[in-house]
């Protein structure tokens, strides 16, 4: 008994992870790909029935099938160039693509800036653009997030900062984040690959990762006291 006692003791508490989910919004470029796709498909519908189901074919029946065709892949090729859903949360920032989500932990973006009416969220090696028309309250979310854990790398202007739509807690869907890999990455301190989930620890404001052995008193990131306070997966 006491021996489990003791090996309780030492295990880090763990953090439930929040995350608010946001669909993306209806915009001009959705419609617009949506008109094409649908006249795409009447055209498709009349040429085939020009060409292969009236006894004598009419003569533009198959040009009709091709400009119906393009229309329609046209309009399913602009369809798909929107971002999808987005998450914005204790983890990061998560892009979803069917079932797959790509994350962003706030530690791994090195700045926040915007370009007319697109966020752009860079990281060492990858760069995000969110429509603000798109996402009008996840960018909003980043924006706050990134101010809170990592102020130094948020670019935007106080009058830009204030032109963004106002977002709460209650928008988008609130969802626990449960899918977090870190096996693999390396300690933010010592540079050793944490093998196994249980031998990291995080920091719970940026989200950097350590190995439980070299967990620093101070987040190497974002310079909050860790130490005890680092969080299990
Ligand atoms: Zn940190």
């Amino acid at each position: 008994m006491a021996s489990k006692k003791r090996a309780k003791k030492r295990n880090a508490k763990k953090l439930e992870r929040k995350e608010q989910r946001f669909e993306p919004a209806p915009t001009h470029a959705s419609w617009g790909s949506f008109a094409v796709g649908a006249v795409g498909a009447a055209l498709l519908g009349a040429g085939v029935y020009a060409q292969w189901l009236v006894d004598e074919p009419y003569g533009y029946g198959l040009s009709l099938v091709g400009v119906g065709a393009a229309g329609l892949l046209g309009g399913l090729w602009l369809g798909n160039q929107g971002l999808g859903p987005l998450h914005v949360g204790d983890a990061g920032i998560a892009t979803e693509q069917g079932e797959e989500l790509t994350r962003i932990p706030w530690c791994e973006i090195q700045s926040v800036s915007l370009s007319t009416d697109t966020l752009i969220v860079k990281t060492g090696d990858s760069t995000l653009s969110i429509a603000l028309g798109e996402h009008p309250q996840g960018t909003s979310l980043i924006v706050k997030e990134i101010a809170k854990r990592l102020p130094a790398r948020l670019k935007l202007s106080e009058a830009q900062r204030d032109a963004l739509p106002k977002v709460s807690r209650r928008d988008g869907e609130t969802r626990i984040v449960t899918e977090l890999q870190v096996a693999g990455k390396r300690c933010a301190a010592s540079s050793e690959i944490v093998t196994f989930e249980k031998d990291a620890r995080l920091c719970p404001n940026c989200g950097e990762l350590f190995a439980r052995s070299h967990t620093p008193n101070e987040c190497v990131t974002c310079a909050q006291p860790l130490g005890s306070a680092a969080v299990a997966i």
